[in-house]
């Protein structure tokens, strides 16, 4: 199997991946299945349908990707995937990040 963590990895472009499994996802189903966030990184946590691993989602305005965490001490985001995505935007606040796509918002509180 194929790892991010690996040199040679190269990040897919203009799809989104699963880190764990490789399973094609999308923007709907990764804020369906994400709980929690980390604000300041911009980091929402994903539990993917397809194999049930959790991976991070890094979002920004126009802009989500894939990945997953490694390093000490701090922990470092690994690119899986990522996509450029006009109708999505994100707001930051200290306890949440608000996520809209085409018209739904979905709220997902800091982890504490
Ligand atoms: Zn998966």
């Amino acid at each position: 199997m194929n790892s991010i963590f690996q040199a040679d990895y190269t990040i897919v472009e203009n799809k989104l991946l699963c880190p764990v499994c490789f399973a094609k996802t999308d923007i709907g189903t990764i804020l369906r299945c994400s709980t929690v966030s980390w604000p300041y990184q911009h980091w929402i946590y994903f539990q993917c349908p397809e194999c049930g691993g959790n991976s991070h989602v890094e979002v920004h305005n126009q802009q989500i990707g894939t990945g997953l965490l490694d390093g000490a001490p701090g922990p470092c985001f690994f690119y899986c995937s990522q996509m450029q995505e006009p109708d999505f935007w994100v707001e930051e606040h200290s306890t949440m990040l608000v996520c809209t796509y085409k018209e739904n918002r979905y709220i997902f509180h800091a982890k504490t």
